[in-house]
């Protein structure tokens, strides 16, 4: 028997309206046979998704991959369109070369945006379906922060969303996306049927342990059976503002469309019913760093985590603005990490000071809504000095090898901070601050730029409840009242809170 000829096409960015442009150099790029070389490698750089597609195709038998293109762009703001536009070009072509296929397999995120465009995604997709007909299988996998377009739902025969958010099972949807492709290849015809509902969810309410989404997701698990194949229910990357904007409650029946309808329709109300639950309360700047004090001075309570909410690196904060660093060091707040701040400048300067030298250290910060972005810490000594490259040792990205330029610890009396010159880093390895010679437990304040995937990596030392979601201003502030929008369809809850609205299939 020949073997089924699977293509492989990958593209991936969460786009955050107001960061950086992300640039061609930006994107992470592989091609053609180093595409399957490094799936099938031992510690591969492929996403987490991709492995699980690959694991459960060759577990499954002999099939032939056809790989393409992967472009792995991480968070970050809109994605040049020029550099987009081509790359959707080349798949056409390359897919174009490679006919016939029996299948595609698109890794994807979903919530891309570019300098021109709103829904690349969609137009992949759409460009994916053209070049290989309506008759052949194309099986997605997306983030639960993806934002959902017609054209999308149009032109993938299956959507499958992660469904853990911090996200922990991008292994599982990737396998359950070869499970899907494989069920189809075999005559299963999956019927969809996805409805937007108008709750635009602030981030910070969509941790999946307890809450609304979580509920919500749970339930949509309940009801997979031998009719209801998948449940993504999606909630969307807010900052993106797309008129794709939106929790979209996405079902795909085996061949039963009423299946589907009902179990849509269901899931859209209950969303719609607990929309209040989607609120969320942060706490204010003062009264997380007068906890801050509090954990420095008495060391008999736990220790605290504050996250950073306004400059969260996953969804394209940039890594470096400096309000809750200033109200700390100005309380005099102690036993304080913060993990990290992005300023190639400031290491620069740093290493070739060098270790146990005190300097004057001037820190560049971002430039959202302050007229000086700069902080200066009068003494400042050098405490470490660090190439960059580390490996993730825990939780979702466990694994990746990290290149984060060199770092340079610097001790500001009190707060230690952990700069980095190449790019900003989501959270400090555990294993990374100990081989810096600082031990977690001596910790009493941990500062993260970061919403939610910390905490499948520090629940081993700090308690949930010690874990502090603080309202920082800034380019990712999940108060959404905060910014302005002009492609998310209004109203949408909760950006507006005085409006009815009824379910209704897309
Ligand atoms: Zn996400």
């Amino acid at each position: 028997m020949t073997q089924q000829r699977i293509a492989i096409v990958g593209m991936f960015l969460e786009s955050n309206r107001y960061a950086t442009v992300v640039s061609r150099e930006n994107f992470h790029k592989t091609y053609g046979g180093n595409i399957i070389d490094d799936a099938r490698s031992l510690s591969p750089k492929l996403l987490k998704e991709g492995q699980g597609f690959f694991a459960q195709m060759d577990a499954a038998g002999a099939w032939q991959a056809v790989p393409i293109s992967m472009i792995i762009g991480g968070a970050g703001g809109p994605a040049d369109d020029t550099f987009i536009c081509e790359e959707i070009e080349k798949v056409k072509v390359t897919l174009t070369s490679q006919l016939p296929l029996d299948g595609i397999y698109i890794l994807n995120h979903g919530a891309m945006t570019t300098t021109e465009q709103s829904d690349p995604d969609g137009l992949l997709y759409a460009t994916v379906r053209d070049v290989v007909g309506a008759s052949i299988p194309i099986i997605t996998t997306i983030d639960l922060h993806a934002n959902i377009s017609q054209r999308m739902v149009d032109n993938a025969s299956v959507i499958v969303s992660y469904r853990t958010d911090p996200h922990v099972d991008q292994f599982e949807c990737g396998k359950e996306a070869a499970d899907i492709l494989l069920e189809m290849l075999a005559g299963m015809h999956p019927i969809v049927r996805n409805i937007r509902v108008p709750i635009v969810p602030p981030n910070v309410s969509l941790l999946t342990d307890n809450g609304p989404y979580g509920d919500l997701i749970d339930y949509g698990q309940s009801k997979i059976n031998q009719e209801i194949l998948n449940v993504s229910v999606v909630a969307g990357f807010a900052y993106s503002d797309t008129a794709d904007n939106g929790l979209h409650v996405i079902v795909t029946s085996r061949n039963n469309p009423a299946a589907a309808q009902t179990l849509c329709l269901e899931l859209a109300e209950m969303a719609w019913a607990m929309k209040e639950r989607f609120l969320w309360d942060l706490v204010p700047i003062h009264k997380a760093v007068a906890s801050a004090v509090t954990s420095g001075t008495d060391h008999s309570t736990p220790p605290i985590l504050l996250a950073d909410l306004g400059d969260n690196i996953g969804a394209g904060g940039p890594g470096n603005t400096l309000w809750l660093m200033e109200s700390l060091y100005q309380a005099g707040a102690q036993d304080v990490f913060i993990g990290s701040f992005f300023d190639p400048t400031l290491v620069e300067l740093a290493t070739d000071i060098g270790i146990g030298k005190t300097f004057t250290a001037v820190f560049h910060g971002d430039t959202w809504a302050r007229a000086d972005a700069t902080f200066v810490a009068e003494k400042a000594v050098v405490q470490y000095l660090h190439p960059g490259k580390f490996n993730i040792t825990a939780g979702p990205l466990k694994g990746m090898l990290v290149n984060a330029g060199p770092m340079c610890l610097l001790d500001l009396g009190g707060i230690i901070v952990l700069a980095t010159s190449r790019r900003p880093i989501v959270w400090p390895d555990p294993a990374l601050i100990e081989s810096m010679g600082i031990e977690i437990a001596s910790i009493r304040t941990l500062v993260l730029k970061c919403r939610s995937n910390y905490r499948a990596v520090f629940n081993a030392y700090f308690d949930t409840e010690r874990m502090i979601e603080v309202d920082t201003p800034g380019r990712t502030s999940p108060v959404l009242s905060r910014h302005e929008w002009t492609r998310i369809p209004r109203p949408s809850y909760p950006i507006d809170l005085e409006f009815d609205w009824q379910p209704g299939l897309r």
